[in-house]
């Protein structure tokens, strides 16, 4: 069985003749960068997110630099996040020039856990940068408590979790700026390279959208040091298509873990993702906990996976204070055990709108075989 981690070629040929007619459209008009179809995403997402400001911008990493730019960070601040994470947004952080400081995360939903949060802040911190890691919500509204109560900036990197709700609001647009990612594998996801900006508050739109077009609102009298970061008009074109069918694929999403939830209900060595009823889960991925009490442990079991043909990610090995490029530039204020011990057990599984019941048995049926084999081998 030939079973896909994510299925980009077969999402494709589900809408083919709309996004070829989309980028043909922009062919035929030729304003390749903050053409039309630029404005009228942004404008689609500001509805679709319920947000007042949403900006195109190159990629899901310069948006979290745009964003921390536009909050004035600067030399020498802190900023606090999770090292549970991909690198992004911690090296955002570090080419400005401030440190990221990395609290732990909550062991159920592997974001950044609010009790960590307040331990970390220094005179120098400038804002909390929590991860909807997974498409699952990090926990905003204490977040959000702390920053009002230290006068911190908050930014939501959503680049996993466009669409998925905390208490009724879209995630990215809780905090003062949400980034988000369309890498190709996204939920949300283009044909090269995108991001945007999400925000609530005009003038932070303005420094956002002035910073990402060489620090110039009029072409030509450039203002600040910014950057060239603008989403591509043939991006947008079929970006506007795919957010059509956004909501009906994060449905199938959501079909597929409960799926999975049944499959794996039980189970003594296996942890299914966690729910709580005030969040939605977009389930960029499908993110078990292997436990370290299981025999062979989560590398076992991926080992045997990998010889039976079946994909499969560990999302992410090394938490970002243990890699090279950190080791020296990032801090800690408080243990990251959670931390290290997710990091050890997590195993992500294909998830795509298009994955079948029939797949899905199959990959099952591996995971228990492999347990009943070196159980009963010891
Ligand atoms: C993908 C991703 C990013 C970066 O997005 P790019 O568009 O690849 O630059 C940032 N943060 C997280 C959590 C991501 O998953």
């Amino acid at each position: 069985m030939n079973v896909k981690m994510a299925d980009l070629r077969g999402q494709y040929e589900t809408i083919a003749p709309e996004i070829d007619k989309a980028i043909r459209s922009v062919l035929e008009h030729t304003a390749f960068i903050r053409g039309r179809e630029v404005e009228e995403l942004e404008s689609e997402l500001a509805d679709y997110l319920d947000v007042s400001h949403v900006l195109g911008v190159a990629n899901g990493t310069d948006a979290l630099q745009i964003a921390m730019m536009s909050l004035g960070v600067r030399p020498g601040d802190e900023i606090i996040t999770s090292a549970f994470t991909f690198i992004a947004t911690a090296e955002a952080a570090a080419l400005l020039g401030a440190t990221p400081v990395f609290a732990d995360i909550n062991p159920r939903t592997f974001n950044i856990d609010p009790e960590c949060i307040e331990a970390s802040i220094t005179p120098r911190t400038k804002a909390i940068v929590p991860i909807h890691l997974f498409g699952q919500p990090a926990d905003m509204a204490p977040i959000m408590e702390i920053a009002r109560r230290h006068g911190l900036g908050v930014i939501e990197d959503n680049a996993q979790a466009i669409g998925a709700k905390y208490r009724g609001k879209k995630t990215g647009c809780i905090g003062n700026i949400g980034c988000l990612s369309f890498f190709p594998t996204k939920n949300l996801g283009c044909y090269g390279d995108g991001g945007a900006i999400l925000t609530n508050d005009a003038v932070l739109y303005k420094k956002a959208r002035m910073t990402s077009n060489h620090g110039a609102e009029r072409k030509y009298y450039n203002e600040t040091v910014g950057m060239n970061s603008r989403l591509d008009t043939i991006q947008a074109a079929i970006l506007k298509v795919k957010l059509r069918h956004l909501d009906t694929d994060h449905a199938r999403r959501r079909q597929a873990a409960q799926v999975y939830d049944t499959l794996f209900d039980g189970h003594p060595f296996i942890t299914t993702p966690h729910h709580t009823p005030d969040r939605t889960h977009v389930y960029h991925q499908y993110t078990l906990r292997i436990s370290e009490e299981a025999p062979g442990k989560r590398d076992g079991l991926a080992a045997h996976l990998t010889e039976h043909g079946i994909p499969h990610a560990i999302y992410y090995p090394v938490p970002l204070h243990n890699l090279p490029v950190f080791a020296s530039g990032g801090c800690r204020k408080g243990p990251l055990d959670e931390t290290e011990k997710a990091s050890r057990e997590v195993l992500s599984l294909p998830m795509h709108p298009l994955l079948t019941e029939r797949e899905q048995q199959y990959i099952a049926d591996n995971i228990m075989q492999y347990f009943d084999r070196v159980v009963s081998t010891g």
